[in-house]
């Protein structure tokens, strides 16, 4: 067998992406104000800065596109779409929704109170922004190897049950349902066993809470079982999101994930109740629920988009794909979150920019290098993102300075990845030339979104 793991497609329909000279990049980022979200995407080579949407979808499912039933109650592609969750989930009931987070915000709408509390491995931005909005407190789990970016650990997505516990036990009657998000996006993009979600989902029922999964990423997770987990090396990925779902109560998903879709998102629930209020919520918010803020098309090309996000020659080479940059950027000396998830590598700015103070913003100004230095764009997670400017001026900064590049799916040939490779391996050769930014504009709140920001030094 040959060893070198090939893109398992070929390309009918190509998209043009633009080379642009350093020169040309410097304007730019300099009228982008230092910040690569205000880029226009055109302007931008390699577009790593999300996997959220921007993927490339089959011939399959532009053809079922085509066979889109856009009546608006009762459409024959919301029972297309009903009959393929329900035979990977299991669960009786489905409503679609526009996206993720419209899931969320209906969910928790329906079921959480002011003051309640909501334990997971690491809430992702969305859910936690949905549930503090609610006035729910939402508490991260993650184990302790999960917040160790060096460290290796087969799942560090797992949440510490014995931490769930304690929680429990103390805090049990604020506790509406407990979450788990597979994998887990915030922390790496790394995954959970199913040991861990078996013995979670003992928990909580043993507590009497339901079990809520966030599943952006069930398929990803499923494959990283099947290759980490003992027990499971024989049993098919499909098998495995079956068993993973088996477990919980309810699940919300983001589809532009391992939905392989650009837009789109639903709710599964078992319970009854739950689903009626979820229904009402989504009446008012969403649309009919047989459509959910969705067109007919948007089901079809879901409804095969989750077949195809399960193919495992597919996950395989997803999941080998960042391992494949991981490998590169070690060869190079540069420091990443290890291991790599399934869906972006992170890199660790601090292993690039040693010397650099954080008040300068290493990751924020890696992620301007990447650009300048080779047209590509990622994101930055550090001390933009999550720290703050208070009212007397001074910060607080954030633990860790990472720059994301996420990899939309489909999308990128290894060429790709090799050329990435060599431009960051670049921007550590010349690490010493490279200038941090300090803020000069800032919202209060998601900062990083439109900041504006000047050169230091
Ligand atoms: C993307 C994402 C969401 C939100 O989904 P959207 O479709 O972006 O609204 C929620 N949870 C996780 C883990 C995600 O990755």
């Amino acid at each position: 067998m040959p060893k070198t793991l090939i893109e398992p497609f070929r390309i009918k329909s190509i998209e043009p992406i633009r080379m642009t000279t350093r020169a040309d990049r410097e304007r730019l980022l300099a009228e982008a104000k230092l910040n690569v979200f205000k880029l226009h995407a055109e302007d931008v080579l390699i577009d790593w800065l999300t996997d959220s949407g921007t993927g490339a979808m089959s011939s399959r499912q532009w053809g079922a596109i085509m066979e889109g039933d856009e009546s608006y109650a009762g459409a024959r592609s919301f029972y297309r779409l009903q009959a393929v969750i329900e035979d990977i989930t299991g669960m009786k009931h489905f409503i679609p929704t526009h996206q993720g987070r419209a899931a969320e915000k209906v969910l928790f709408t329906a079921v959480c109170q002011r003051g309640d509390l909501v334990p997971n491995n690491c809430h992702f931005d969305t859910t936690r922004a949905n549930l503090e909005y609610l006035g729910v407190d939402a508490r991260d789990l993650v184990i302790a190897e999960g917040l160790q970016p060096a460290l290796i650990h087969p799942f560090k997505g797992n949440i510490d049950l014995a931490k769930a516990e304690a929680l429990l036990k103390a805090e049990g009657h604020r506790i509406p349902f407990g979450m788990l998000t597979v994998t887990n996006n915030t922390g790496g993009g790394q995954p959970v066993s199913m040991a861990n979600i078996r013995a979670y989902a003992a928990l909580l029922k043993a507590h009497g809470k339901p079990f809520i999964m966030d599943v952006c990423r069930f398929a990803e997770n499923a494959m990283f079982i099947k290759l980490r987990e003992p027990g499971y090396e024989n049993t098919s990925v499909r098998d495995i999101a079956k068993e993973m779902f088996s477990h919980a109560d309810g699940a919300t998903m983001s589809a532009k994930k391992d939905a392989m879709v650009n837009i789109g998102g639903f709710i599964v629930l078992r319970s009854d109740d739950w689903m009626d209020a979820a229904r009402n919520v989504l009446i008012m918010t969403e649309g009919f629920p047989t459509y959910g803020g969705l067109a007919g098309r948007d089901l079809e090309a879901m409804a095969v988009g989750l077949e195809e996000g399960l193919q495992e020659d597919y996950l395989r080479y997803r999941l080998r794909t960042a391992e494949y940059l991981g490998e590169r950027l070690d060869e190079a000396g540069i420091g990443f979150v290890k291991p790599t998830g399934g869906h972006a590598v992170y890199i660790d700015a601090r292993t690039v920019l040693p010397g650099m103070p954080v008040a300068h913003y290493p990751a924020w100004a890696l992620c301007n290098a990447l650009y300048l230095e080779g047209g590509i764009r990622g994101v930055e997670i550090g001390s933009v993102m999550f720290g703050k400017r208070l009212d007397d001026g001074t910060e607080t900064f954030h633990t860790m300075e990472l720059v994301r590049l996420a990899f939309p799916r489909r999308m990128y040939t290894q060429s790709h990845f090799d050329y990435a490779a060599e431009v960051i391996a670049e921007v550590k050769q010349k690490a010493s030339a490279i200038r941090g930014v300090r803020i000069t504009k800032q919202p209060k709140f998601l900062r990083h979104f439109t900041c504006e920001c000047d050169w230091v030094g």
